[in-house]
């Protein structure tokens, strides 16, 4: 602590992200990053773009709004960008909840929430899982301050399917319900649909995972216009430009080719399942995920020291060091070349 730091500051507990290790021949599975790379027509947009750069980008995005408004069947009062969906979910906050009203999250979930909640002095309360880490809806109804969660849950991969969503925005009248969606692409039916049936649903998406977008930073969030008019608000008493020129342009092309999007998250999908089916085959319990990523426990092998070994060869895969889930391996789906070599590597440790 020092002196001359805000109160603020001093109840900060920083998110800790996942390495970025850069080492030669690292096989990297541990941020959920994409491993194919971005559509090749967004590297020719951000070309294109470079010589704009002299002038400052638009402060309401519209033509991406109105490009990811296309696509989900929404319009562009119903669509906010953020600097990748970790700022829309730090402006959701300020935005939905208050302090001295607890809002409620999953035990098991994504780390930056309590972080978020801390920052800006949102009380809140973890509810229980079911024994195989699924979330128990019932928990989440009738809260005072709003809920939170991620779907699929990070880092368990078990995807909700829409009707328990509904139940848990149809028991929340009057409060904010945020559905993050950071991996749905990878999963079943987006609550993109219930947009326009419900005035207290925001889902919030990223261009991170399912469109090798992470280093470009666009999230987004869909909601009924008052939701995202609250967002805007908050963010033009920020930053008029969080989303800048390169990433208008590039995130744009991304939503211009689906095709492309479509194919590789097929690919995931695919590498998905068979990875799955060699860690049962090494001893692996690993929970049926619907996401980029798996969350894997050994019958015999402790996870941190899985964890380690892989490290030593040139290995990163994510461990938590947090009970219930300290015991598990979060390992992000690679091609299928990345992921023959971490079964290979994984087949001499266990
Ligand atoms: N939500 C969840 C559940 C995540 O796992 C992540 C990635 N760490 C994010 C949001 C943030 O992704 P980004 O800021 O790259 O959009």
């Amino acid at each position: 602590m020092n002196r001359f730091w805000s109160s603020l500051v001093q109840r900060t507990d920083p998110y800790v992200p996942g390495e970025q290790l850069n080492q030669p021949d690292l096989l990297k599975l541990n941020t959920n990053e994409n491993p194919y790379p971005p559509s090749p027509k967004v590297a020719e947009a951000i070309k294109e773009e470079a010589e704009n750069l002299r002038l400052y980008p638009s402060p309401t995005v519209d033509v991406l709004r109105d490009a990811i408004a296309g696509h989900f069947n929404l319009k562009r009062d119903q669509v906010f960008i953020g600097n990748g969906s970790d700022e829309v979910l730090a402006f959701s906050f300020m935005a939905f909840f208050e302090p001295g009203k607890a809002i409620r999250f999953p035990a098991i979930t994504y780390s930056f929430y309590p972080v978020y909640a801390k920052i800006f002095d949102i009380p809140y309360e973890l509810t229980p899982m079911q024994d195989d880490f699924s979330i128990q809806i019932e928990e989440l109804f009738n809260t005072d301050g709003g809920v939170i969660f991620p779907n699929p849950n990070a880092p368990t991969g078990i995807y909700l399917p829409l009707d328990g969503i509904k139940q848990v925005l149809e028991q929340n009248p009057d409060q904010v319900v945020i559905v993050d969606e950071a991996y749905i692409d990878f999963a079943g039916e987006s609550a993109a649909s219930l947009v326009d049936a419900y005035e207290n649903l925001l889902v919030i998406q990223t261009t991170s995972k399912s469109r090798s977008l992470a280093g470009l930073r666009v999230g987004y969030a869909l909601g009924q216009k008052h939701l995202i008019e609250a967002l805007i608000r908050i963010k033009d008493s920020f930053n008029s430009y969080t989303i800048d020129r390169l990433a208008i342009q590039g995130a744009l092309a991304s939503f211009q080719d689906q095709a492309y999007f479509e194919e590789t998250t097929k690919k995931i999908i695919a590498t998905r399942e068979q990875t799955v089916e060699k860690l049962q085959s090494l001893g692996f319990a690993v929970i049926p995920s619907q996401a980029n990523f798996v969350f894997a426990r050994h019958a015999e092998k402790p996870a941190e020291e899985l964890y380690l070994k892989l490290k030593e060869n040139n290995v990163l895969v994510r461990h938590f060091n947090k009970a219930p889930i300290d015991n598990y391996l979060r390992i992000t789906i690679g091609t299928d070349q990345e992921m023959n070599r971490f079964i290979e590597t994984l087949s001499s440790l266990v």
